[in-house]
């Protein structure tokens, strides 16, 4: 449930449409006969929601929240299976994948972990005992060796134990990394390369790709790429994604409490992916996501290409124009945000607003009102923005066309 806070009166300062992303209070303008000249704005303080919510797309598909990196105790992370499936119950998600390191087990000698398919059996177990959640659990490992391979992550798999082929707690060892790909191949799963720019392979934070790793992926072993893992975002891997037609993945690669590592009550989210999927059923899922319908989501901004960001945009963001006013072309728009997630937005013109600068902020779940200038003879009336917390390349924001439906035309056709 969404907690609503006081509504307050303050007085309308320049900088009010430029907040912060993060933690943007929803407000909006006073309506009325003298609005358009008030300098007076409505702000209500909306606390954050913690759980991911999306509409669906124009063309029916559904947008699925999925966090398909997290360890529990049987590799390095600190806590059970079951908190795993509770925090995803928490946070909304559609899809979890715990990870667990193959080679590298550093609470061995507590928990010996001789079958590799422990913690996703036991989140299966787990998941079952909150059915309202909705929660799917999907098998997975992290193959965990020095580059090349790296950190590589394989989902749906149907047996973690044969991937791990070399004796644990060797995870320098190179060899035979190739086969635990193959093995990954044989038993249908997706693979992705995780945290490709960690200070280990990158020590000045720039992407390196050895010739042997190319390989793999030119191979076809390796199919996806994170391009944010955690509070990690690296440009240079985004590139690399557009340029190998990797299927980009943002995930948590939570070892301890989402809560310790992300400000929740502040508006922060975990980092995930949002699949483009037709279902929610697990093969709906992996069909989408292994044919590159994702977006990463890190820090609130959308991470992807055209393709996949501009329908999730058209989806979330809404506008609906208000009634002109006597003697005044200055139309009221309101821009409604229907996502977990705020929206930076850039107008960008020709017509601007007599209410706020060319940034404004559409808060999570919330609206804003805009006073379109000059808008007498737009027909039809759209806005154009460039949507600033979205990269659909290196430095590069999606252009968001919005058309304005008249709150008076729909309400005559009705
Ligand atoms: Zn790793
Ligand atoms: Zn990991």
């Amino acid at each position: 449930m969404r907690m609503f806070s006081l509504v307050v009166l303050v007085t309308c300062l320049q900088g009010c449409a430029q907040l912060a992303v993060s933690s943007a209070p929803a407000y909006a303008v006073i309506t009325g006969d003298s609005s358009l000249h008030a300098h007076e704005h409505r702000h209500v303080d909306v606390r954050p929601a913690r759980e991911f919510d999306f509409p669906a797309l124009a063309d029916g598909r559904q947008i699925a929240v999925v966090d398909l990196h997290t360890h529990s105790v049987f590799s390095d992370g600190h806590v059970w299976p079951t908190v795993r499936t509770w925090e995803a119950e928490k946070d909304g998600l559609d899809a979890l994948a715990i990870t667990e390191h193959l080679e590298y087990q550093p609470h061995a000698d507590d928990i010996p972990h001789p079958d590799r398919n422990r913690a996703y059996n036991l989140a299966v177990e787990s998941a079952a005992r909150m059915p309202e959640a909705g929660l799917l659990v999907i098998s997975g490992a992290e193959i965990t060796r020095r580059l090349p391979p790296g950190h590589v992550n394989a989902v749906f798999i149907t047996d973690a134990n044969a991937l791990l082929t070399i004796d644990a707690r060797e995870e320098d060892a190179l060899e035979n990394a190739r086969e635990a790909l193959e093995e990954a191949k044989a038993q249908d799963a997706f693979v992705f390369w995780n945290h490709p720019a960690w200070p280990r392979d990158a020590p000045d934070g720039i992407l390196k790709v050895p010739a042997a790793q190319q390989a793999l992926i030119d191979d076809g072993l390796i199919q996806g790429i994170e391009v944010a893992n955690g509070h990690y975002f690296s440009e240079e891997t985004l590139q690399y994604a557009l340029d190998n037609d990797l299927v980009m993945l943002g995930t948590s690669d939570i070892h301890g409490l989402i809560d310790y590592d992300y400000d929740i009550e502040g508006g922060e989210h975990r980092t995930v992916t949002l699949v483009l999927t037709e279902g929610r059923s697990p093969e709906a899922l992996k069909s989408a996501l292994v044919s590159g319908k994702t977006v990463a989501l890190y820090h609130n901004q959308f991470v992807g290409r055209e393709a996949e960001v501009g329908p999730v945009m058209s989806a979330i963001l809404t506008g609906e124009a208000g009634e002109m006013p006597r003697n005044s072309t200055v139309l009221q728009v309101t821009l409604r945000n229907s996502s977990s997630v705020p929206l930076l937005l850039r107008n960008l013109g020709p017509r601007r607003f007599s209410n706020a600068s060319d940034i404004v902020t559409v808060p999570a779940q919330g609206e804003i009102i805009v006073n379109l200038n000059d808008a007498g003879a737009l027909d039809p009336i759209v806005l154009d923005f460039e949507v600033l917390n979205s990269f659909i390349g290196v430095g590069k924001h999606l252009q968001l066309r919005v058309s304005v439906a008249s709150a008076k035309s729909r309400l005559s056709a009705e």
